[in-house]
């Protein structure tokens, strides 16, 4: 059953997870954000967290998303550890925000990928 979400775009791979209307695995979900798994996963856990509201990268993000900024960063060390992460400081993990065509972005709807999990996967 696909959800109608303020500020969908249509075409956006993102905005049809969120809406349900392409599966996911969920890790977190609340009226603001949404959590998933990768698809394609670099580490033993990685999960995406997005906003519901289409804001296509980092680079359109100002002021007015403050508060989702902060409700967003607030949640990685959370979902973290409720995805398997071990803490912080001999466990911990990786957050990326690809920005842009030379930031290796492929999806544009702002993510946060959250990596972590026994090495060795580091890449890049
Ligand atoms: P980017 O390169 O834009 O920073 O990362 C996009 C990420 O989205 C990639 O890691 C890719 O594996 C993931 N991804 C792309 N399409 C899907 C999908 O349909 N479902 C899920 N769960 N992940 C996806």
């Amino acid at each position: 059953m696909s959800e109608h979400v303020p500020g969908h775009d249509a075409n956006c791979i993102f905005c049809k997870i969120i809406a349900k209307q392409i599966p996911s695995k969920v890790v977190y979900e609340d009226e603001q954000v949404y959590a998933f798994h990768d698809i394609n996963p670099w580490a033993p856990v990685h999960f995406l967290l997005i906003p519901k509201v289409h804001i296509p990268s980092l680079a359109q993000v100002g002021g007015e998303h403050a508060a989702l900024m902060g409700h967003m960063m607030a949640l990685v060390p959370q979902l973290a550890l409720q995805e398997g992460c071990n803490p912080y400081p001999d466990g911990g993990y990786r957050l990326v925000t690809n920005t842009g065509a030379e930031g290796g972005q492929e999806v544009h709807h702002l993510h946060f990928h959250v990596m972590g999990g026994p090495r060795p996967w580091l890449r890049g």
